[in-house]
C-alpha cells in the first residue's frame, strides 16, 4: 500500500509541536502566554452574529450557488471599486472557505506540473505546501532586511525562468508586516507583463495597516488588472477566522474555472456564513477601526518594549499583527542550536509560545503576534525578557 508522492511531499507544520506542547501544557493548568495565533483576538462584531442568527431563522439553511449569493458578490465588487477602485462585476467574484481555499482554487486552477510559483522569504507558512499539491515547484525568492524583505528588480528578475506560472505578492505580509508601495508595485506588474506571467495577490491583512496605505497591485494597469487574481476575505479584517470567508477578483474566464474546481471540491460556503459575510461588509464598520486602533497600540508597545531589549531586533511591522523578531545573538549551538529549540526552550521554562521562524524560511527569528491582549503582551515580554537573561549566564 503506498501514498501519493503529492500527500508525503507536504511538510508538517513546524509550528505543530509547538502549539500542540502549549495546548497540553494550558489543558494541564499552566499559565501559558501565547504568542503564536494568527487570529485577532477579539469576538467577531455583534451586528454580524445577528445577521446569521437571522439568516438562520429566515431559512437560509441550503445550499447556494457555488460561487456565492448574488447579494454577497455584489457585497464585495462595491468593496473593491470603493477601497481599491477596481471594477468587477460579480461573475468575477468566487467566494470561498477561507481566503486559504482560494489561494488552493488558483493554484489549482493556474499549475501544471513543474509549474514554478516564486513567492518572497519570509512567506506565509501555507504558500510552499499548496504548491507543491497542486503540482508546482515553489521558487524562494531570498529578500533581506535592506529592502523590508520584498521583492525588489533584482531579486526578483533573478527567480524568474522559462517554467515561472505565477508570483505571489503578499501585502501587508505575514510575518513580516512589511507593505509595497505603488512604486515597488509597479515593478513588479512589469517584469509580470515582460515575462507574461500570472500576479496571485493576497490581500487578507489590507485593512490591518498602521503606517503607508494598502494599494492593489490589480490597480496599477490594465494589464495588471488583467493577470492579477485578488485574494481576500473577512477572516482578520472582520475578526471572522471560524466563518471561513475568502474569495477571489479575477477575469470571468479564471473565476469559471475556479468555480467549477470548488463545484467539485466544497460547493459554496457555508449559507449562514455568508449572510454574514453581507452584514459584514455593508454594515457599520466602525468595529474594523476599534480593532485596527488595538492593535496598533498593542504594537507600539511591543516594538517599543523589544526595542530596549540587548542583543535582539526585529523587522519593524507596518501592518498586519506579527513582528519577526530575530535572535541571532542568542544561538549559540551550545545552550540552543536554532530558534526550533529556542522556542522550545521558552515554551518550556518562560511558559511563553513563539513560532520559530524556520516555519517561515527565515530561520533564527521567531515570530511575535500581538493579537493579545497588552496586559498578555507585557507579561510575555517579562518573561521573554528574563530567558534572554538566563542564557547570558
Ligand atoms: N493569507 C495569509 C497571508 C494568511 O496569513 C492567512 C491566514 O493566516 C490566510 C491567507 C488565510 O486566511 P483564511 O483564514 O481566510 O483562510
Amino acid at each position: 500500500m503506498k501514498y501519493s508522492k503529492r500527500a508525503l511531499e507536504i511538510n508538517e507544520s513546524v509550528t505543530l509541536e509547538i502549539t500542540a506542547k502549549a495546548k497540553e501544557m494550558k489543558d494541564k493548568g499552566a499559565d501559558i502566554i501565547t504568542f503564536g495565533v494568527g487570529e485577532p483576538d477579539f469576538n467577531t462584531p455583534e451586528n454580524i452574529i445577528e445577521a446569521a442568527i437571522k439568516a438562520m431563522k429566515d431559512g437560509k439553511t441550503k445550499y447556494t450557488n457555488t460561487s456565492g449569493i448574488i447579494e454577497l458578490r455584489k457585497a464585495i465588487c462595491d468593496k473593491l471599486l470603493k477601497d481599491n477602485s477596481l471594477s468587477y462585476n460579480p461573475n468575477q467574484i468566487v467566494v470561498s472557505t477561507g481566503a486559504k481555499q482560494s489561494l488552493a482554487n488558483i493554484l489549482f486552477t493556474l499549475l501544471n506540473d513543474g509549474d514554478e510559483v516564486i513567492i518572497s522569504s519570509p512567506y506565509w507558512v501555507t504558500y510552499p505546501e499548496l504548491i507543491k499539491l497542486a503540482g508546482g515547484v515553489p521558487i524562494v525568492c531570498e529578500c533581506n532586511l535592506f529592502n523590508d524583505y520584498k521583492f525588489t528588480k533584482s531579486n526578483l528578475e533573478n527567480c524568474i525562468s522559462k517554467k515561472t506560472k505565477a508570483i505571489i505578492v503578499n501585502s501587508p505580509n505575514n510575518p513580516t508586516g512589511s507593505i509595497y508601495n505603488v512604486e515597488e508595485l509597479k515593478i513588479i506588474a512589469e517584469i509580470a507583463k515582460e515575462n507574461d506571467i500570472f500576479i496571485i495577490s493576497d490581500e487578507i491583512y489590507e485593512k490591518l495597516i498602521y503606517e503607508e496605505k494598502h494599494e492593489s497591485i490589480a490597480s496599477i494597469s490594465k494589464d495588471s488588472y488583467d493577470r492579477t487574481i485578488i485574494i481576500n476575505g473577512l477572516s482578520k479584517s472582520y475578526s471572522m477566522t471560524g466563518w471561513r470567508i475568502g474569495y477571489t477578483a479575477s477575469s470571468e474566464k479564471i473565476a469559471n474555472l475556479i468555480n467549477n474546481i470548488q463545484s467539485h471540491t466544497t460547493s459554496n460556503v457555508n449559507t449562514i456564513s455568508q449572510y454574514a459575510g453581507v452584514e459584514a461588509l455593508t454594515g457599520n464598520q466602525e468595529s474594523i477601526y476599534t480593532m485596527k486602533n488595538a492593535f496598533n497600540e498593542r504594537r507600539d508597545y511591543m516594538i517599543d518594549r523589544l526595542s530596549k531589549i540587548k542583543d535582539i531586533s526585529y523587522i519593524y511591522p507596518k501592518g498586519a499583527f506579527y513582528v519577526m523578531v530575530n535572535i541571532e545573538k542568542y544561538i549559540d549551538n551550545v545552550k540552543v542550536k536554532d530558534s526550533i529549540e529556542f522556542a522550545k526552550e521558552l515554551l518550556e521554562k518562560e511558559k511563553v509560545a513563539v513560532i520559530p521562524g524556520e516555519a517561515f524560511g527565515l530561520p533564527k527569528y521567531i515570530r511575535l503576534s500581538y493579537a493579545t491582549s497588552l496586559e498578555r503582551i507585557e507579561e510575555g515580554l517579562n518573561r521573554i525578557n528574563n530567558y534572554l537573561n538566563s542564557m547570558k549566564l
